[in-house]
């Protein structure tokens, strides 16, 4: 069989050079356009191949795909099948594509029929989100909020270095790339005041992030062990955590954030497989002290991701405010999974787990605005000449991610949203 990853491997689909999508990747999302609903497609090139198009003539016959599997409006029913079958659909999709298979590049109505331009389509939310957890697993991340609030004998809390410190948060505010948020409104408390206020925040803050979606339903009292952990995460996609600072700020101690993280989050369209991603591992960080035996991992399981944030303000240039690496990582997903579940909680399919703020050891790597402008003293200078410690109405936060080899480029797409006044 051919190795679907193999970097020689062309498209007779024409992937512009630098393109996130060429035939190495095939990420799965939903997409839907003026005249069709959502459903299922994969992202090549400039271009989305239609799998209702391609299940329902035959094309993909012999992977034993239930009928109507990739006409509906989640990808939660093909998660399900589980990631090896996930990675049969990308095989036959990828020989489909090749520029030495004539199948389908020689039935010119088909390939009309099964490729839509990529203007011409709406992306959605590949997944009805089951439950989503945010961690907090950067160490360098932490490190940077532990010195801006704590002393600097105390910035690392003494459980971090122990186990893949995370909260529950809100899976229905999650919206897709391109959704607008609203400033939020909430209590705030002014240094300079007694008493609270109700108002908009005043320190509005992006988080970049990397989270993981499972694929599977696993019963209630079992455990995930870390060494098989990947057999239940179907692929990645980039992820901002819009944080309200001031609102988190007022209401965090002691149970941590609520309205300060609810109001909305943000993730990018196409799910990238671990599959696509398998030439990209690198080894983490070395854990001292060690882990306990439930957290061991051997092998690379860290990924070599190249990170960007920009912001954007109205029509003007976009200003790069971050680049950064997921391989920086200090907690790998086999151990944030292994953790999740060790006391028996239960996952589900389409569940997502993010990886906390990735930031990098430099000034120029770190992952929200809150460690940019070192909470607000030390603004940045925007393409424009304009000045930001927190984000402004009108900005949008564009994140970008992607891994390289061999001018083979596996890309997530964008995760942007812009923000809109309070309402
Ligand atoms: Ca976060």
């Amino acid at each position: 069989m051919v190795n679907a990853n193999d970097t020689k491997l062309k498209s007779w689909v024409d992937v512009p050079k630098d393109s996130d999508f060429p035939i190495q990747n095939l990420p799965f999302g939903i997409f839907k356009t003026n005249y069709l609903h959502p459903v299922a497609g994969v992202a090549i090139g400039n271009h989305v191949l239609d799998l209702v198009y391609l299940h329902e003539n035959g094309f993909l016959d012999g992977l034993g795909l239930p009928y109507g599997i990739f006409n509906q409006n989640e990808l939660n029913g093909f998660l399900a099948l589980g990631r090896k079958k996930g990675g049969e659909v990308r095989q036959r999709i990828s020989e489909l594509l090749r520029h030495d298979h004539d199948e389908l590049k020689s039935n010119f109505v088909a390939r009309e029929m099964a490729l839509v331009h990529r203007n011409e389509v709406q992306m959605q939310l590949p997944v009805r989100i089951s439950n989503y957890t945010d961690f907090y697993s950067s160490e360098e991340h932490a490190t940077n909020v532990g010195s801006m609030f704590r002393e600097p004998k105390n910035t690392l809390l003494p459980s971090w270095k122990h186990l893949p410190v995370g909260y529950h948060g809100r899976a229905s505010s999650i919206v897709v790339s391109g959704t607008p948020i609203h400033r939020p409104k909430a209590q705030i408390k002014p240094a300079d005041s007694e008493l609270p206020v109700f108002c908009p925040t005043q320190k509005l803050d992006f988080e970049l992030e990397v989270a993981f979606i499972t694929c599977s339903n696993t019963l209630l009292g079992s455990r995930i062990s870390a060494k098989d952990a990947e057999d239940h995460i179907f692929g990645l996609v980039l992820f901002n955590d819009w944080s309200a600072r001031d609102i988190q700020q007022w209401e965090s101690v002691p149970l941590g954030p609520l309205l300060g993280k609810n109001f909305g989050s943000t993730m990018s369209p196409w799910i990238v497989t671990l599959d696509a991603l398998e030439p990209f591992r690198v080894k983490g960080p070395e854990h001292f002290p060690q882990v306990l035996p439930y957290l061991l991992v051997e092998g690379k399981k860290n990924f070599d991701l190249t990170l960007q944030v920009f912001i954007q303000s109205g029509l003007s240039v976009p200003t790069t405010v971050s680049r950064t690496n997921f391989k920086y990582m200090y907690w790998n997903i086999n151990q944030q999974l292994a953790h999740h579940t060790v006391n028996g909680c239960n996952v589900q399919v389409g569940d997502l787990y993010a990886s906390g703020t990735i930031s990098g050891p430099s000034p120029g790597s770190y992952g929200s605005l809150l460690e940019i402008s070192w909470n607000g003293q030390r603004p940045l200078t925007m393409q424009d000449g304009s000045h930001r410690t927190f984000l402004e109405d009108g900005d949008t936060v564009i994140m970008k991610g992607h891994a390289e080899r061999d001018g083979v480029r596996i890309g997530f797409g964008e995760c942007s949203g812009e923000i809109l006044p309070s309402t």
